[in-house]
């Protein structure tokens, strides 16, 4: 398997590091929605959100609240954005687990085009109890 993100790990690959512990590596997405657009993953590769051990997301979620703090203050951004993309359909392209860190200005001119929809019916109550059925089964957190 060849991925970008365990090459850049394997310092194999250059990246503009920002950050580096045990488990977690920070570093500049290389074609940035705005400049100091930041990449936070798991060392280890895992494909997707749902395959990352709960322990390991705690390290990284950690390390997103802190870097996405000193971005917010150090680049002085009106706001930011927090994403991860899963699989293709959501614009996954690298299946090396990610947090996006977006800095987002006032009238940066990037929006998420959305198109809204209404539920009819009874379809909310249908769309809930699907989802809840299966979360009664998986404990507390
Ligand atoms: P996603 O579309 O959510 O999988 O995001 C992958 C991100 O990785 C994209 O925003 C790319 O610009 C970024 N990316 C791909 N290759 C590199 C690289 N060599 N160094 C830094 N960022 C990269
Ligand atoms: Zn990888």
């Amino acid at each position: 398997m060849n991925c970008i993100f365990c090459n850049i790990v394997e310092h194999k690959a250059h990246s503009e590091i920002l950050y580096e512990s045990e488990n977690v590596l920070s570093f500049l997405d290389i074609n940035p929605v705005n400049f100091g657009h930041t990449l936070v993953i798991t060392k280890k590769h895992y494909g997707d959100f749902i395959s990352v051990p709960k322990n390991e997301l705690a390290h990284v979620i950690k390390a997103v609240q802190t870097i996405a703090g000193v971005i917010k203050t150090k680049l002085n951004c009106d706001g930011f954005n927090i994403v991860i993309n899963n699989g293709i359909a959501a614009g996954q392209t690298v299946k090396h687990f990610h947090f996006h860190i977006i800095p987002r200005f006032h009238n940066d001119d990037f929006r998420f085009k959305l198109n809204l929809k209404k539920y009819s019916d009874n379809l909310m109550k249908e769309y809930a109890d699907k989802i809840r059925a299966e979360l009664k089964f998986e404990g507390t957190f």
